[in-house]
C-alpha cells in the first residue's frame, strides 16, 4: 500500500444544510507509515491476541484439541479442584449440551503429552519425505499471482475514482451544474470508490492471512529439519511450531495434525 491509500480519506464537510454535501478527497499527505510498518504492527496485534489465550491456564492444548465428532473445540475442566486429586481434563465443549452429546472421550494433560511424543517422533521419522512432499504442493499453496494482481487493480480503481470525485467536486465549484444531476454523479462516484476500497481491505487481508500462513509453515520446517533426534518429554516450544491440531476421534484414535498438514 502507499502513502496516497493511507491517507485516501472522504470526508463530509458542511457548507450549507440543506444543500448536496460537499466531500473533498484528501491525499496529498506524506506517508505516516510505510506498509511495511503497517504490516508488522497488525500482526503483532493480532499475535499478541492469541498470547493471551496461550498463556491463561491450560491455553496451550485447549487451544489445539479438537473433536473427532462435531468438529468443535475441547476446552478444560479441572476434577477435584480442592482435594488432592486435582486435576486438569480435557472435553469436548457439546459435551453435556442438546440432545446429541458428543461421544468422544475426555483427554488428561498426561495424555497429551505422551501422545505428542509419539507422534512428533513419528514426524521426525519421516522427516524426508514429508519435506518432499511439501516441496511439490508449496508452489500452489501459497501462490498469490491473481491476488496481486487484483490488488493492483483495484488500488488502481480508487485513485482514479479518487481524482474524478476531487474533478466532480471542484467543477460544481466553478460552474453552477444541475445539483440533481450533480448530486447522482456524486454519489454513484462515492459508491464506485467505496466498493473498490471494501475488496482492496478484503483483498489486504486475504493477502495477509497467506503470509502469517507461510510464515508458520515455513517455521514448521525449519524446526523440522533441524530436529534430528527422537524427542523423550513434552517440549513446550515444539508444540507451538509443530502442532496445528489434535483430533480426538476416540479412545485409541487420536490424530496429530502438524503444521504442513501432514497426519500422524
Ligand atoms: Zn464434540
Amino acid at each position: 500500500m502507499d502513502s496516497l491509500l493511507f491517507n485516501l480519506r472522504i470526508y463530509r464537510q458542511k457548507v450549507n444544510e440543506g444543500e448536496v454535501p460537499q466531500y473533498y478527497v484528501e491525499n496529498s499527505h506524506p506517508a505516516i507509515i510505510s506498509s511495511d510498518v503497517f504490516d508488522m504492527v497488525q500482526e503483532e496485534i493480532k499475535q499478541r491476541k492469541t498470547m493471551k489465550n496461550r498463556h491463561s491456564s491450560a491455553g496451550i492444548f485447549s487451544s489445539k484439541i479438537i473433536c473427532g465428532e462435531c468438529g468443535g473445540l475441547y476446552g478444560s475442566k479441572v476434577w477435584h479442584s480442592t482435594s488432592k486429586y486435582r486435576r486438569v481434563i480435557f472435553q469436548c465443549n457439546n459435551k453435556f449440551k442438546g440432545v446429541d452429546k458428543c461421544k468422544t472421550p475426555h483427554v488428561t494433560e498426561d495424555d497429551i503429552k505422551k501422545l505428542f511424543v509419539t507422534a512428533v517422533n513419528k514426524l521426525i521419522s519421516n522427516k524426508d519425505e514429508v519435506l518432499e512432499n511439501f516441496e511439490v504442493i508449496k508452489h500452489t499453496l501459497f501462490d498469490v499471482t491473481t491476488l496481486e494482481a487484483e490488488y493492483l487493480q483495484m488500488k488502481n480503481e480508487m485513485t482514479v475514482v479518487a481524482e474524478l470525485i476531487q474533478k466532480c467536486v471542484n467543477e460544481n465549484a466553478q460552474t453552477k451544474l444541475d445539483q440533481e444531476e450533480y448530486k447522482n454523479r456524486y454519489e454513484g462516484l462515492v459508491s464506485r470508490f467505496e466498493a473498490a476500497k471494501a475488496r482492496f481491505n478484503e483483498i489486504s487481508e486475504h493477502q495477509q492471512t497467506i503470509k502469517v500462513r507461510r510464515e508458520r509453515v515455513e517455521a514448521f520446517l525449519a524446526a523440522l529439519k533441524e530436529q534430528d533426534v527422537l524427542v523423550t518429554e513434552f517440549d513446550e516450544r515444539l508444540w507451538h511450531t509443530l502442532v496445528d491440531t489434535v483430533t480426538v476421534f476416540s479412545e485409541e484414535n487420536i490424530q496429530f495434525t502438524f503444521k504442513d498438514g501432514s497426519k500422524f
